[in-house]
């Protein structure tokens, strides 16, 4: 089959923009005439710098990042960042409390609202456990909210947050990639917004934002400690995680280890070296961030930066929703999400009704329609929208949907 004749609702890896692959085999074979492939060329030379700062720069342009946060091209996915972000503002606690002889765990608050909030959590809770028996835990993780009884469906409103008054931080994951929730737009007024406000001050905020990340602006990134993404769906091919992260968190994790109480950290995890070495420590995932920084330039020249990108996402979500809204009415299926403000826009989850789901994706696959099956851990149909997919390829889906 030609790309052409296929609609790919990949939930990541996902399709990447035609001109951007095209450019990129270009580059992959011979980067800007030097005849050289990108991939075969020093990380640390010219051509490669430019590359990364180049990325650097337009990403900062598109989400309008203020100067007082880096910007760090790491690796091992969004779920190295698991980890990432409690070593380090574990680190960044001790070292606050330096000379506090009895340096006691902090609680630190997780937001659990679908399967990557979770896992996030479990892994706060592995990297807690204390270094011998009856020691001390090198933290206390709790659930702060969470829709789990609701089998994360919808998301918590404002009251339902208990937040402890003094944890080394407070985590969410703004859009649920697995259960398709997402948090309204930062600042907006829907019951469902995330409640900076209710957060203690100083408290600082992470959000895991791999499956939203540049579909639409982030009004307040200055209320955030750090953000983290993935690339491998709205940025490049899976390799390069991008951390946002506040520059007076970047601490000396060595520093913080001397004192004791905090677990150690390997120097790949620590943001400083990171930002130090402007993300070139070690080799980097060359690939990932030469397509991403295609992307970007993309996103700018050819889609209308982040306003345009956003309003073509919503109009996708506006045409697969109310396709979706009206075949429910009719019986052939169920939304997951029901309350419109905690729906993605992004991965958009459904179940059709009547053991006719195998019936659905047989006639989606005659029909172009690629990768729709939900997670393995949650079953049913996932449609999974990201800015690579076009408009039409959502309203065809739409009219197969209708048509059902
Ligand atoms: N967080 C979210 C929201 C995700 O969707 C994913 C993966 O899909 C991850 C974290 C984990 O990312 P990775 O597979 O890059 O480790």
């Amino acid at each position: 089959l030609a790309r052409d004749q296929i609609h790919n609702f990949a939930a990541g890896p996902s399709p990447l923009p035609q001109p951007v692959l095209e450019k990129a085999a270009v580059g992959l074979l011979n980067y800007d005439g030097t005849g050289i492939g990108v991939c075969e060329l020093s990380h640390r030379g010219k051509e490669f710098k430019g590359i990364i700062e180049g990325a650097e720069a337009n990403l900062r342009k598109l989400l309008e990042i203020p100067d007082n946060y880096a910007v760090l091209f790491s690796q091992g996915g969004g779920t190295t960042q698991f980890s990432s972000v409690f070593l380090n503002l574990l680190a960044y606690r001790r070292l606050k409390h330096a000379s506090d002889a009895n340096y006691a765990p902090p609680t630190i608050d997780y937001v659990v609202t679908g399967s990557w909030s979770s896992k996030a959590y479990q892994e706060a809770e592995r990297l807690s456990i204390p270094p011998a028996p009856g020691a001390k835990p090198f933290a206390e993780p709790r659930i702060a909210a969470t829709t789990k009884p609701a089998k994360f469906t919808t998301l918590p409103k404002a009251d339902e947050y208990n937040f402890s008054p003094e944890a080394a931080y407070v985590y969410y994951c703004e859009n649920e990639t697995i259960n398709g929730v997402e948090f309204p737009p930062a600042g907006s007024q829907s019951p469902y917004a995330f409640p900076f406000d209710r957060v203690p001050e100083g408290v600082p905020i992470v959000a895991d934002y791999s499956s939203s990340f540049l579909s639409r602006p982030i009004p307040q990134i200055e209320r955030h400690a750090i953000i983290y993404a993935g690339a491998q769906k709205n940025l490049g091919p899976p390799g390069v995680t991008i951390v946002i992260v506040r520059k007076d968190l970047l601490v000396d994790t060595t520093e913080a280890m001397k004192l004791g109480g905090v677990p150690a950290v390997p120097i790949q995890s620590e943001f400083k070296t990171l930002a130090d070495n402007k993300s070139l420590y070690n080799t980097p995932p060359v690939f990932s961030i030469y397509v991403s920084a295609l992307v970007l330039e993309y996103l700018l020249a050819e889609r209308g930066g982040i306003a345009g990108i956003a309003e073509t996402n919503s109009a996708k979500g506006d045409a697969l929703y109310s396709a979706l809204d009206e075949a429910e009415a009719k019986g052939k299926l169920r939304v997951v999400v029901k309350e419109k403000d905690a729906r993605s826009l992004m991965n958009i989850t459904f179940v059709i009704e009547g053991d006719r789901e195998k019936e659905f994706l047989e006639g989606a696959e005659a029909r172009g329609f690629r990768q729709l099956k939900g997670h393995r851990s949650v079953g049913g149909i996932r449609a999974s929208l990201y800015n690579a997919v076009t408009l039409d390829s959502v309203k065809a889906l739409a009219e197969y949907i209708k048509s059902f």
